[in-house]
């Protein structure tokens, strides 16, 4: 092994800059070049490349984003793309490429991987939505930023006794609207994976029964993959008679510098990825699950299941009478 690509590749995640530094010193450690790939698999389609050495990564583990940026590429999305994006791997001399991103990303090495590209991933999204590991860089990070705005929208929702509904993100899983409704201390969470469940009627019910008990304010999270946060405040409001602001957190969560658990999971991750690529590993992923970090084959980690911890939302309405 002499030389290894490394890109960050789909929506950004605080961490990925951890995560990029340890794949680079990992490997000039054991005398292993890096080359530095732009804008997820776009650099590699365009040849936007420059070598990495360990001095390239001082002073970047604090920062949120990618120094590498990261991008969609529509055109791995076809056969001709996927066929140039392998043949400059080839022509670069390239013995392993680290992708690190999430699910799409994951789906764009399996067909490089088909095409003679020896690809390693490192999970990253906030979202939390890859099935074959139960962490992704930038998660906690996320949840921290939810948490920050919840205690801060806290604060004014009890001084003027209003109700706050925050939109948080996470596409179509509900691991960042849970996790925030815990540690946030809101009444109420909806989130995708019980849309059909959702019945707002309830909610309602449970902020005027919340205020008849001396409750002054009230907090209830929506994710993104359900929406309708502007009616349901609207609603509320109506209904109740209670002043109800709506807050769509959006890409707020997607910035900042990462916490001290991301940063931990990436620099671990990144190095296992190397490691991996030394031990003559082809086509895998680094995981972490109970507890261990593991390295998985790509296939079997593309058609793992998981699912959300229910409990966690059972606990969030124990804890919110
Ligand atoms: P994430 O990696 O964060 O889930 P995306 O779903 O946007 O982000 O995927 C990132 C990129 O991965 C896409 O822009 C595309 O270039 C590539 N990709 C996604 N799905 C596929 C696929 N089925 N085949 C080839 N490439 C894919």
């Amino acid at each position: 092994i002499k030389k290894i690509g490394v890109l960050t590749s789909g929506g950004d995640a605080p961490g990925m800059n951890a995560a990029i530094r340890a794949v680079v010193r990992t490997a000039q450690y054991h005398d292993v070049e890096v080359i530095g790939i732009r804008k997820g698999y776009n650099g590699l389609i365009n040849g936007e490349i420059k070598e990495m050495r360990s001095k390239d990564v001082s002073n970047v583990m604090n920062l949120g984003g990618t120094i590498l940026h990261t991008a969609r590429c529509p055109e791995m999305m076809t056969e001709e793309g996927v066929s140039k994006a392998a043949a400059i791997y080839k022509i670069l001399g390239l013995d392993a490429l680290v992708v690190i991103g999430g699910d799409g990303s994951y789906r764009g090495m399996a067909e490089l991987a088909k095409r003679g590209v020896n690809c390693i991933g490192i999970p990253a999204t906030i979202d939390l939505d890859m099935n074959c590991t139960e962490y992704t860089i930038g998660f906690d990070t996320a949840v921290n930023t939810g948490m920050d705005a919840l205690n801060k929208l806290r604060d004014t929702s009890s001084s003027h006794e209003r109700c706050s509904v925050v939109e948080v993100m996470g596409r179509d899983a509900g691991y960042i609207a849970i996790w925030c409704g815990m540690v946030g201390g809101a009444e109420d969470v909806m989130f995708p994976e019980e849309k059909d469940k959702i019945d707002s009627a309830k909610v309602i019910q449970q902020i005027l029964e919340n205020r008849s008990i001396g409750k002054r304010h009230n907090l209830i999270v929506v994710a993104e993959g359900v929406g309708g946060t502007q009616k349901l405040a609207k609603d509320i409001q109506e209904i109740t008679g209670i002043q109800t602001r709506a807050t769509i957190l959006g890409h707020l969560q997607r910035g900042g510098s990462p916490t001290a658990t991301d940063r931990m999971h990436a620099s671990m991750m990144g190095y296992h990825a190397v490691k991996a690529i030394l031990e003559g590993q082809q086509n895998r992923v680094v995981s972490y699950n109970k507890g261990r970090y593991e390295v998985l084959d790509l296939t079997e980690a593309l058609n793992m299941e998981k699912h959300l911890d229910r409990e966690i939302y059972d606990v969030i309405k124990v804890l919110a009478i």
